[in-house]
């Protein structure tokens, strides 16, 4: 019998976002409707994964402006990102989706951008037929974490961008 799941990946370590990649991928072999809400990050079009998502026809939104640190004024993404959540509940309600992944959520929920509180209303009020959600991003809310079906901290254990002159690499960060 199906359950619908909160699943959150979370930590310092590589991999939260590949990890949801992953299980969109894996869904999407058993047809499941899949889409990705990808908050503060912007202008995906040269990722290997939303080039991917783009061949297998899978829906895919940016919510942001890139990282605030780059920005004086923090106020366009805090509107970007509110926007972005109120997209995920009409996704989320559309009945069209059987899992969302809502990429880097976690983000604007520190920074107290979109209430914690209220998300976690909302996924506790939805259904059982509403699609499984997969949220990710360091720093998740203590309080997400307790809410969710299934929580993973990825640790980090060394990074290849530690090393000196490693720059991103293709196929492997984007
Ligand atoms: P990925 O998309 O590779 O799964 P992620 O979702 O776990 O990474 P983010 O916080 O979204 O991590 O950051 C994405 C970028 O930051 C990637 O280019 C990734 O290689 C890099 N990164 C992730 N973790 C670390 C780390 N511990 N040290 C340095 N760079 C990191
Ligand atoms: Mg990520």
């Amino acid at each position: 019998m199906r359950k619908r799941l909160t699943i959150v990946y979370t930590g310092d370590g590589k991999g939260k976002s590949t990890a949801a990649f992953g299980l969109l991928f894996r869904a999407k072999g058993h047809g499941f409707r899949c889409g990705v809400l990808q908050f503060i990050k912007s202008k995906p079009e040269h990722w290997g994964e939303y080039k991917m998502a783009r061949s297998l026809s899978i829906p895919w939104e940016n919510y942001g402006c890139g990282f605030t640190w780059q920005q004086k004024d923090s106020g366009p993404t805090i509107s970007e990102v509110n926007k972005g959540w109120k997209r995920a509940q009409e996704w989320i309600e559309s009945g069209e989706f059987d899992l969302i992944i809502l990429d880097e959520l976690t983000y604007p929920l520190k920074e107290k951008w979109i209430n914690t509180d209220s998300v976690i209303s909302y996924l506790q009020s939805l259904p059982e037929e509403a699609p499984h959600i997969v949220i990710t991003g360091r720093n998740a809310p203590e309080a997400l974490i307790s809410c969710a079906d299934t929580a993973s901290r990825i640790e980090n254990i060394h990074h290849h961008f530690a090393e000196k002159n490693t720059a991103a690499q293709k196929g492997i960060e984007f």
